[in-house]
């Protein structure tokens, strides 16, 4: 499989391919191994060219944003990571509705916003994400999240090909998005914005920012949540009720001040992020029988790590 990718890279002289990648500075949490192929194509031609190949040869891939809710394997990821970071700039506004690419990340898409005085993806603010990312993640925050404020998307498909979908023709759930069709890559979104001043949108995003500033988790060294909230009850508060609060393995710590938060302090590795993982659901489910779903996606082989 690999030789035959090789092979197409070679044929179609690539040159946006890069081979054993650290992926741990591509994510936040600041860990894992290495990718076997890191893609970042600069135009939608070649990507679609790329994820057509991979899609049909049943190639394993990951699409990378900006690897915010990932945990990579110490042992790498054995497959291809395909990063959007150097395809075209774009920001449109178009009669109400905004269009960014995906690549783009959401703290320049705040400042865009104050800006031009745009309102609507404020309590978006402060999630480390890109545009694809928090479509992807149905990313929310503040008693709101990305479904509320979406017009469309666009993608490449399988096929290689780009199509557009309206909202009504995507399946959002809680963190979760699915489309009527299983392999693609998200390339643009669209946002319902309402014109206003820029005073407003600015005030309302340093205030949003203020309330994540005081968990003290700003600038942390972390993927954000670990698991998902249930219907009738909060991850966090179980995760606390189990006194895992500032419990660590090595230089990976369950949160002092977010129990539902794993922090890298320093040289964590991921066996070390996963066995916290481990515990914190074992905890829950013999404590309170609460079977925690995972937020982080996890990336590549953790058998190794034992439990
Ligand atoms: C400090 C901190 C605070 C956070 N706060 C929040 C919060 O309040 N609310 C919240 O919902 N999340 C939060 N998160 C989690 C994370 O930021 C979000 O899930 C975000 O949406 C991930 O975006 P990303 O670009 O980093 O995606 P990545 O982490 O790179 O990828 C996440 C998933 O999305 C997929 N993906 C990414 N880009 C694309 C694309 N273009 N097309 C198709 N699939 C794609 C990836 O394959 C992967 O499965 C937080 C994380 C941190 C570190």
């Amino acid at each position: 499989m690999i030789e035959k990718f090789e092979l197409f890279l070679e044929k179609q002289n690539l040159s946006c391919v890069k081979k054993e990648i650290s992926m741990k500075s591509l994510t936040t949490i600041k860990c894992g191994g290495k990718a076997d192929y890191l893609i970042e194509p600069d135009n939608y031609d070649e990507l679609s060219k790329i994820f057509k190949f991979i899609c049909g040869n049943n190639i394993l891939y990951q699409i990378l944003g900006n690897g915010s809710n990932v945990l990579v394997s110490d042992l790498g990821f054995p497959g291809v990571v395909i990063s959007l970071k150097n395809l075209p700039y774009l920001i449109e506004l178009h009669e109400g509705k905004l269009s960014v690419a995906a690549h783009i990340e959401l703290a320049h898409l705040q400042k865009k916003c104050i800006f031009e005085g745009l309102s609507g993806l404020e309590f978006l603010s402060g999630i480390p994400g890109t545009v694809g990312g928090i479509i992807a993640m149905n990313a929310g925050a503040f008693g709101h999240d990305v479904s509320s404020v979406i017009d469309s998307i666009k993608t490449v498909t399988h096929e290689g090909k780009i199509i557009n979908l309206r909202d009504e023709n995507i399946e959002f759930s809680y963190r979760k998005t699915k489309l009527p069709y299983e392999q693609y890559i998200i390339s643009e979104g669209t946002f319902n914005v309402q014109k206003t001043n820029m005073q407003k949108v600015k005030e309302l995003c340093d205030f949003y920012i203020s309330q994540r500033k005081s968990t003290n988790l700003w600038r942390a060294m972390t993927f954000g949540s670990t698991f998902k909230n249930g219907e009738d009850y909060y991850a966090g508060e179980l995760i606390e009720k189990c006194g895992l609060k500032g419990f660590s393995i090595g230089d990976a710590q369950i949160s002092k001040s977010h129990a539902n938060f794993i922090i890298n302090n320093g040289n964590a590795s991921s066996k070390e992020v996963y066995l916290l993982i481990q515990k914190m659901k074992d905890e829950v489910l013999e404590k309170f029988g609460k079977n925690l779903e995972l937020e982080v996606k996890l990336w590549g082989d953790f058998s190794y790590a034992g439990k």
